[in-house]
């Protein structure tokens, strides 16, 4: 584990030098968590697009949750599966209406990180990444989401265990994480995955990281 954590350390520190420091927009916790929803299985920009077409027809979540579902789907589409994602969408708008009495899950901030991922994964179709990304993204706790180029990039380095799934490699990269950086490590790594490591040919010739990278050193 020590190695392990050290390793995560260095990648961290290279992924900083060659991409800087990321930045991120603030949501609040109800509206990550319908983004994030929409991303599922799709791209950031269809993801965008779905999200902003849903704020312009509804003002409010309220707004959403009670709207007629094929409004929802209609105006989602562009995120795909707009069938599956606008039911799971407004149920868990209903969801956290009838366990807190309002649209609002500012209270997760509050909570023990293991209470609140508990709490977010008891929410139908929310999932340890989407946990994770409103966790860490709203309210600065300790969670690494997992994505599939977190999961690839990871294994490939060596820092996750070729058998690991991605649902288990949350809480194994978030224990390797550097204390407060899940952010900008989490950010880095998935840029470096669209840019660098990509899924089918990774160019390793121009990668920072080919000192310290398992799959490098195995396969030259
Ligand atoms: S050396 Fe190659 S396989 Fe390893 S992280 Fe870099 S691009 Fe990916």
């Amino acid at each position: 584990m020590d190695d392990k954590k050290a390793l995560a350390q260095v990648v961290h520190d290279e992924l900083l030098r060659y991409y800087g420091t990321p930045k991120w927009t603030r949501l609040d916790g109800v509206s990550e968590l319908v983004s994030t929803i929409l991303s599922q299985n799709t791209n950031d920009g269809n993801r965008d697009l779905a999200y902003s077409r849903l704020r312009v027809r509804f003002r409010t979540w309220e707004e959403v949750r009670d709207a007629d579902p094929e409004a929802v789907v209609d105006a989602i589409r562009p995120a795909g599966l707009a069938n599956q994602k606008g039911p799971r969408i407004q149920a868990a708008l209903s969801h956290i209406t009838q366990q807190r009495g309002k649209l609002n899950i500012d209270f997760l901030a509050e909570m023990p990180v293991a209470e609140a991922q508990a709490w977010l994964m008891s929410i139908n179709g929310v999932g340890p990444k989407t946990t994770a990304i409103v966790l860490l993204f709203c309210y600065d706790m300790p969670a690494f989401p997992v994505d599939t180029h977190v999961h690839r990039v990871s294994g490939r380095i060596g820092m996750i265990g070729p058998k690991v799934s991605a649902d288990e490699a949350h809480g194994i990269m978030n224990a390797l994480c550097p204390a407060g950086a899940q952010g900008p490590f989490h950010l880095n790594i998935i840029r470096h995955g669209r840019e660098v490591c990509h899924a089918r040919k990774p160019e390793c010739e121009r990668c920072p990281l080919t000192a310290w990278c398992a799959h490098f050193k195995l396969s030259n």
